[in-house]
């Protein structure tokens, strides 16, 4: 079989080719990651499948294959490859209904759980399967769908990628066309996406290879979001980066994301930064929102990207794509009082928080707009803003002879909260100093703190001060960092 070209389009396209890309990924093994991002994912933005890859991927168990991918199971020897990889990618993120979570399934059991989970009415996919059909003709559909190759002498061409497609007589429409049982997005709001060319009529033609694509939906939209660019394969690295997808604590994420850069860097370079979107699913809605060059600029900072998934809030993660960073520090200071209090009386969703004892949430979002400033005012060319070692902060605030454990000591933060937000810098520093010189111990004003105090940038101040209050010592703190 000839290789397989994807060039990118529209947003919708986009996200459904990383799905596969996602479910080829899972088939391929510990191998998966390296083999998309190293061959098939290209610096021009194409994405090019290798034909035997491909044969391999849409026939089933016994047939000749490398060596590394993940073989179906005995008790389905009838099911592509694909159809396996599909049922055990959607498995592994959640796609199981509520009645077998937890429970240890056999091969059959999963293909019922996520086809159950997948096509009932109010899903993703409602309807495209009826639930009632017995598991070999579940089977049969999942085989059916994952087909390549089409059927000769037709002229009419596919929507979305523009291959020849062929319409086999006693064919359902739902197979050749984008109906709402595909696309349950596209079918309730065709307002909300301005790049797609859809006219809003239900007869749309898609040929097999899309309609392989489109079936891997699920496996993006569940993530909340959709990073899109010219590029597969930067969105690839971004909406991985974005979503948490480089597992573990914030330092060991970085340095995954580090290995990114390179890449990312050399396919922005050819495809510039001007075409990029991101999309936030709720629900049946789409909201779109465009993304300027500056911000692409930003998310492409693996430094940033790890933190915006660390944070992983809705208002923020909008607060950030409207580039409404000067509202930041308010979101700080919010955030902060709800954990110096230990509750978000009011439910405020623009507050980060996870309770009294876990200071990190409000920390890397102080880092997160630490890292922004700089990164803003280093393009403008201007100078970057004073130096700040946050980390250090944070270290003499644990140090500090601030006592949140008794009321006069939690008065004391609250009102130095209130002064740094109000931007009193002298109030703040006498208050400081005079808790440093009356403590028992009469410890010396420590100079990464008396440093903060000589700049004369308002948000730096209240960034560092804020980065102190979040580091005092609690009681009952939890280091789990
Ligand atoms: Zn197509």
């Amino acid at each position: 079989m000839q290789d397989i070209e994807i060039y990118p389009a529209s947003w919708y396209y986009n996200a459904c080719v990383q799905g596969f890309l996602e479910v080829l990924a899972w088939g391929l093994g510990d191998e998966g990651e390296e083999i998309i991002t190293e061959q098939i994912l290209r610096s021009d933005g194409r994405a090019v499948i290798p034909g035997n890859l491909m044969t391999a991927a849409f026939s089933p168990r016994g047939t000749p294959a490398a060596v590394y991918i993940r073989e179906v199971p005995e008790d389905l020897p009838q099911l592509k490859r694909i159809g396996w990889w599909w049922v055990e990618k959607s498995y592994e993120e959640g796609f199981i209904r509520k009645e077998d979570r937890g429970k240890l399934l056999n091969a059959e059991a999963k293909v019922e759980t996520v086809v159950r989970s997948l096509f009932h009415k109010s899903a993703n996919y409602p309807n495209l399967v009826q639930l009632t059909w017995d598991l070999n003709k579940k089977l049969g559909f999942i085989n059916n769908w994952f087909s390549i190759g089409e059927a000769e002498g037709l002229d009419i061409r596919c929507g979305f990628c523009g291959r020849k497609v062929g319409i086999e007589k006693g064919g359902s429409v739902y197979e050749t066309s984008l109906t709402r049982s595909l696309s349950i997005h596209i079918g309730n709001g065709p307002n909300v996406f301005p790049n797609l060319f859809w006219d809003g009529l239900p007869g749309l033609i898609i040929c097999k290879q899309c309609r392989a694509y489109f079936l891997c939906f699920h496996l993006v939209s569940k993530n909340g979001f959709f990073i899109n660019s010219d590029s597969l394969l930067v969105n690839w690295h971004l909406n991985h980066l974005l979503s948490g997808k480089v597992n573990g604590y914030y330092h060991q994420s970085l340095l995954k994301a580090m290995q990114y850069d390179r890449q990312l860097r050399g396919a922005i370079g050819s495809w510039g930064l001007q075409n990029m979107e991101e999309l936030i699913f709720e629900r049946d809605q789409v909201k779109y929102y465009p993304v300027s060059a500056t911000l692409a600029r930003l998310l492409l900072i693996p430094g940033i990207a790890t933190l915006m998934s660390q944070i992983a809030n809705n208002r923020v993660w909008e607060i950030i794509l409207q580039e409404r960073f000067d509202y930041l520090p308010t979101v700080i200071y919010k955030s902060l009082r709800a954990m110096l209090t230990g509750e978000n009386k009011e439910k405020d969703p623009e507050i980060v928080f996870s309770g009294h004892n876990n200071a990190w949430p409000v920390n890397n979002l102080i880092q997160l707009y630490y890292a922004i400033r700089q990164q803003l005012a280093g393009n403008k060319g201007g100078a970057i803003m004073g130096y700040i070692n946050l980390k250090e902060i944070r270290e003499i605030a644990r140090m500090a002879p601030l006592d949140l454990n008794t009321n006069v000591g939690k008065n004391l933060v609250y009102r130095l909260m209130e002064l740094t937000r109000l931007n009193k810098k002298t109030e703040v520093y006498h208050l400081l100093l005079r808790s440093y010189l009356t403590s028992d111990t009469k410890r010396q004003f420590p100079v990464p703190l008396a440093r903060l105090f000589e700049t004369n940038d308002h948000e730096l101040f209240k960034t560092g001060i804020y980065a102190f209050i979040a580091g005092l010592n609690r009681s009952d703190i939890n280091e789990n960092f």
